[in-house]
């Protein structure tokens, strides 16, 4: 890419007949690619939220080169489910080809930092609005859910890890893509489970289920028309697989939403 930006301006500027000095001389090509890579490189902004406060944390916002959905990716809402917010903490370096993506790898500081599920302010996933007449329950949950109100996903995936595997125990979600089925989430959610699959143990294998639980993010963003799911990996297996498990599902989340991951 950045050798083509360089041979396509020096071959404009030969054609033109501007050229006269030999190539040796030709002004500053780093500036030229490190111009040319500026235009073509998406750009990441960040905002801490509740700066100042126990559970600051920070949201990555990336633009792909062209117009294109808006899709959020969160992670460690839960503060003892690490693979989804070590997995994020990866996402949050991604590029994109088109559209917004929205990281907020961290979301509840205070329980990572303590290996904790609870936020401080109680579990972080009961407290976002089970109505559209409702708002968040407390200053984290309202924190960043309204930053979900100023961008308004298309897609959100929230990501979180389960004890046990729902396969083998149904009073668990470990191992599961808890979609709520608007859109052609149901599409989603049967390829993720199909995918993961082939690399998991029978006995482990991916379900999906519906709906995510009242007062979770992806809850509330279903109810305000995002096309949303929890995607749960189970916390027995090496942190690696787990991680890469979670990688898995947000790269194809953002497939569904028709973005193509372009660096990670
Ligand atoms: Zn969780």
């Amino acid at each position: 890419m950045r050798i083509k930006t360089t041979t396509w301006i020096l071959t404009g500027v030969l054609s033109f007949g501007l050229l006269t000095a030999p190539l040796s001389m030709i002004p500053n090509s780093v500036n030229i690619v490190g111009e040319a890579a500026a235009a073509t490189n998406s750009p990441v902004t960040t905002k801490v939220l509740g700066k100042g406060t126990s559970w600051e944390t920070t949201m990555y916002i990336i633009k792909g080169d062209k117009p294109g959905p808006t899709v959020w990716v969160s992670g460690g809402v839960h503060g003892n489910e690490p693979a989804g917010y070590k997995a994020a903490g990866q996402v949050k370096n991604w590029k994109i080809d088109k559209g917004t993506l929205i990281v907020l790898p961290e979301a509840n500081k205070v329980g990572i930092k303590k290996f904790r599920r609870d936020s401080g302010f109680g579990d972080l996933n009961r407290a976002f609005p089970q109505s559209k007449k409702e708002g968040a329950d407390n200053a984290l949950a309202k924190a960043i859910w309204s930053e979900y109100l100023k961008y308004k996903p298309d897609y959100l995936l929230d990501l979180h890890e389960g004890f046990d595997y729902h396969v083998q125990n149904k009073d668990s979600v470990g191992q599961s893509i808890i979609y709520y089925p608007t859109g052609n989430m149901d599409d989603y959610a049967s390829k993720l489970v199909s995918k993961l699959n082939k690399t998991t143990a029978y006995s482990k294998r991916f379900s999906k289920l519906k709906y995510p639980v009242g007062g979770s993010l992806a809850r509330a963003a279903g109810i305000f028309g995002s096309k949303s799911a929890i995607f749960e990996t189970g916390d027995d297996d090496p942190i690696n697989t787990r991680v890469k498990n979670h990688l898995t599902a947000v790269e194809m989340f953002l497939n569904h939403a028709g973005v193509k991951v372009t660096a990670k």
